[in-house]
């Protein structure tokens, strides 16, 4: 169990596994420890396994399904020798050289480490959302949106990404509605005015979904209004939950550096953290673009970082 590899690469979504095809071929015997599939925040194959049609990955022109994806990514790095271990990561050592990652009672070494733990959208934590995703709830307007053509949405949230969302989601949808539970937006004035101005947008003020409703599709929602308590039901086709993301960095406190709002802090252009030999890559160092092309490209960069790393220190 103590074989000191050459890389670990924590987390399968899609920028863990594209580093873990290039490490592969790079000869470099990486060990994926994929996550836990009981667990939401760390199922292998990252938040792909919540959304059904993929249609923006490119080389997929009739699109594809988000786990069927993941499930092509997995294999691609299996054929190229990439070994996988279904399991959490209980801690880290970044201290010292090689690298210790503890699985429970079990220690593992590398000589460089690829964290690619992703980011996990805030969600309302209504009994439906589960069963929802991916069949008419949505946590990515970027993706989804296309799928609104012509129909009533609903957008949740009231800061820029909820206000950037639902002016996106106008393009398709015939109506949008932003559904706050305060009387005014966190959002940039800029992005409000935006909103204020497009006519297919209806805010509804000092609101809050206490219910999801849909049996095999969402077919609609439930509104409280947050100073009468009075509730009413607002029938749409869509529902876009967009109250932020957290990144899965927990692991990391202390041992890696954290911007601000939680996210990994690397290099400019490049995949490097503060310690040298640990590189990062996807969401949970990316709080901009979240896609996951985005994802697997800088998954790319790490490897690449990781194995020029491994050339110079270890050769
Ligand atoms: P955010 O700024 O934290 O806003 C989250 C919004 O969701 C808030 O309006 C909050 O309401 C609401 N909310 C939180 N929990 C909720 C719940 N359980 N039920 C209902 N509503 C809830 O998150 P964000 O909009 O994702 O933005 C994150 C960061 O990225 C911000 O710094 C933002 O400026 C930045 N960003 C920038 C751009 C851009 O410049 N183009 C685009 C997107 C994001 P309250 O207001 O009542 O707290």
């Amino acid at each position: 169990m103590n074989d000191i590899r050459d890389v670990i690469i924590i987390g399968s979504g899609p920028a863990g596994l594209t580093a873990a095809i290039y490490t592969a071929r790079a000869n470099m015997a990486p060990l994926v420890i994929e996550g836990e599939p009981s667990s939401t925040s760390d199922q292998p194959g990252g938040q792909l396994m919540l959304t059904t049609d993929v249609e923006n990955f490119p080389g997929f022109p009739e699109g594809i399904m988000g786990p069927e994806l993941m499930s092509n990514f997995r294999s691609q790095a299996s054929r190229f020798g990439a070994e996988f271990l279904t399991a959490k990561v209980t801690s880290v050592d970044f201290s010292e050289r090689p690298f210790t990652i503890e699985v429970g009672e079990t220690s593992y070494k590398a000589n460089t480490v690829i964290v690619s733990t992703g980011a996990q959208s805030l969600m309302l934590g209504l009994p439906n959302e589960d069963r929802l995703i991916g069949h008419g709830l949505s946590t990515c307007a970027t993706c989804d949106g296309f799928f609104f053509r012509d129909q009533e949405i609903a957008v949740v949230g009231g800061g820029d990404s909820a206000v950037e969302e639902a002016t996106f989601l106008t393009r398709f949808a015939s109506k949008v509605y932003l559904v706050h539970r305060r009387d005014e937006l966190r959002a940039s004035k800029i992005m409000c005015e935006r909103a204020f101005d497009n006519p297919k947008i209806e805010i509804l003020w000092n609101s809050q979904v206490v219910e999801i409703q849909g049996d095999g599709k969402l077919s609609g929602v439930i509104l409280k209004d947050t100073l009468t308590e009075a509730t009413r039901s607002l029938s749409v086709d869509g529902l876009f939950i967009a109250i932020g993301h957290r990144p899965n960095t927990d692991l990391f406190e202390g041992h890696l550096e954290l911007k601000e709002n939680g996210y990994l802090v690397t290099e400019p252009n490049s995949s490097l953290t503060k310690v040298p030999g640990v590189f990062a890559c996807g969401d949970v160092q990316d709080d901009y673009y979240r896609q996951a092309i985005t994802a697997a490209g800088s998954g790319c960069m790490a490897a690449i970082d990781a194995e020029r790393w491994l050339e110079d220190h270890h050769s």
